[in-house]
């Protein structure tokens, strides 16, 4: 059976980077009907940060990952937290100094950075120099007490090919590995150790991560190799860079799902999204649920050329999804933006008229709200812009006279908006246009929106005469 595993740090917040490794191993498990596993690597006390795990969590479950095991729902292969396998990190950290597979290393920070230097000023690469591999058994440094750390003793010679799913072979020098550090001088294992161990424990049987992972790969098999253990298959996906082909930094706007959240990005949106950062569907298909991903979701489709991350599209994704969801869907959305924006729904029409209405020119549920908005509070600046275009020396005699026979109306729907209207335009003897726009304006403060008779039937009779009244007498 399948199982994978999503092993998040917990230093920060879930960053896209971090959501698409999670989602892409979620969608292998789904499509192999396998397990899809929650592991919080906690070993670095020293990076944690209080609440990140929570959050990380929030935000996996926002974008509709949930895990099948995990450090809150359990599971047979648990605990599911880094930091309380310690007892099975140091067993077999001891199993392979007793091995001679790893040994002691007493060189102290200040020796290993000058010996980066020289190494530096040689252009070489940095590696540790193997000083405290040929320490006899019986060297007195064993028994003085002086800090140490494990390092694995790597092969001096040959290669560790990674056979990566995505990629194909990697082959990697041993010699340039180097002796690696498994446990630091307080006894707690590193990543490239722990990893190993706990990748094998819960039966993980695919490793699909990021590719600044890569490097660590030939690392952790030698740990395989070393404690005789069983490799599982390893899959690199794509790194994400910005549209300039950088790394994808803050100065890129936002790159955490909760920012997105605050940005008014959904989180339907969202995963479609991180979906195309390196992998698409067969027929190029590109939006489609979680669902439809999992029956077509394999590695075989996921690039190994990095992913560039493109906000426009990820805008365009939102609006797709913001004219596509069920109303109640969207309605939930966008109520704590409405409340931001200070819109109170029960003061004015039912908000899933309102919704349907302007939804499709929205790309954000921020644009969403404020689109909404002068349905529920007048406006109380008029754009600038339209002033200019359709605002003169006619307008308040216009509106007033507009105001007087659209009180008049008995019905009052979008046929008899639109006939009304053709006839004051033909008693003036002007477009219907030349009412149209500056009876938006008036009504709105905005120059663009849904259909003037729509939103006019939607706000209703008396608010738009009151409307067109106190705009008249601005
Ligand atoms: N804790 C590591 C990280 O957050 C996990 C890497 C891995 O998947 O092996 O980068």
């Amino acid at each position: 059976m399948v199982r994978v595993r999503y092993a998040p740090s917990p230093t920060g917040t879930l960053h896209i980077g971090g959501a698409r490794t999670a989602l892409f191993n979620y969608l292998f498990a789904r499509h192999h009907h396998g397990r899809f596993i929650l592991r919080v690597e906690d070993t670095d006390q020293a990076r944690l940060v209080e609440g990140s795990e929570e959050s990380m969590m929030r935000g996996l479950k926002s974008l509709g990952l949930v895990w099948d095991e995990g450090p809150d729902v359990g599971g047979d292969y648990g605990p599911y937290h880094q930091s309380e396998r310690l007892a099975r990190h140091k067993a077999a950290l001891q199993q392979l100094l007793d091995a001679g597979q790893a040994y002691r290393c007493y060189c102290t920070p200040e020796e290993l950075a000058e010996e980066r230097a020289r190494q530096e000023a040689l252009k070489q690469p940095p590696r540790y120099s193997g000083k405290c591999r040929m320490r006899p058994q019986d060297d007195p440094i064993h028994t003085s007490g002086k800090p140490f750390v494990v390092r694995m003793k790597v092969p001096e010679e040959g290669t560790t090919v990674v056979q990566d799913l995505i990629r194909g072979p990697v082959t990697f020098e041993n010699r340039i590995l180097g002796d690696f550090v498994l446990a630091k001088s307080d006894g707690t294992p590193v990543y490239n150790f722990a990893v190993v161990l706990d990748d094998y424990d819960m039966a993980i049987t695919h490793v699909i991560r990021g590719e600044e992972h890569l490097s660590n790969t030939p690392k952790q098999i030698l740990v395989y190799q070393a404690l005789n253990l069983d490799l599982p298959a390893f899959a690199h996906v794509p790194m994400i860079l910005a549209p300039d082909h950088t790394k994808l930094s803050k100065r890129h706007g936002a790159t955490s799902v909760e920012e997105y959240r605050q940005q008014g990005i959904l989180p339907e949106a969202l995963t479609n999204y991180l979906l195309l950062l390196g992998w698409s569907a067969p027929d190029d298909t590109e939006i489609m649920t979680l669902e439809q991903a999992a029956q077509w979701f394999d590695l075989d489709r996921v690039q190994h050329t990095a992913a560039i991350y493109d906000i426009k599209k990820l805008e365009w994704m939102n609006s797709q999804y913001l004219r596509l969801l069920p109303v109640d869907r969207i309605k939930e959305a966008v109520t704590p933006f409405l409340a931001a924006e200070g819109i109170v729904p029960e003061s004015g029409p039912d908000l899933d008229t309102v919704i349907a209405l302007v939804r499709e020119r929205a790309r954000t549920l921020v644009e969403l709200a404020q689109g909404m908005a002068y349905f529920y509070v007048r406006p109380q600046t008029f754009e600038a812009k339209g002033v200019q275009k359709h605002f003169d020396a006619t307008t308040p005699e216009r509106l007033r006279a507009l105001a007087e026979v659209l009180s008049q109306l008995s019905t009052w729907d979008h046929d008899s908006l639109m006939a009304a209207y053709d006839a004051e335009a033909a008693r003036l003897e002007v477009k219907r246009a030349a009412l149209i726009h500056p009876s938006r304006l008036a009504v709105t403060g905005r120059t663009v929106g849904p259909g003037l008779f729509e939103l006019l039937e939607v706000l209703g009779q008396k608010e738009t005469v009151d409307r067109l009244l106190e705009t008249a007498t601005a």
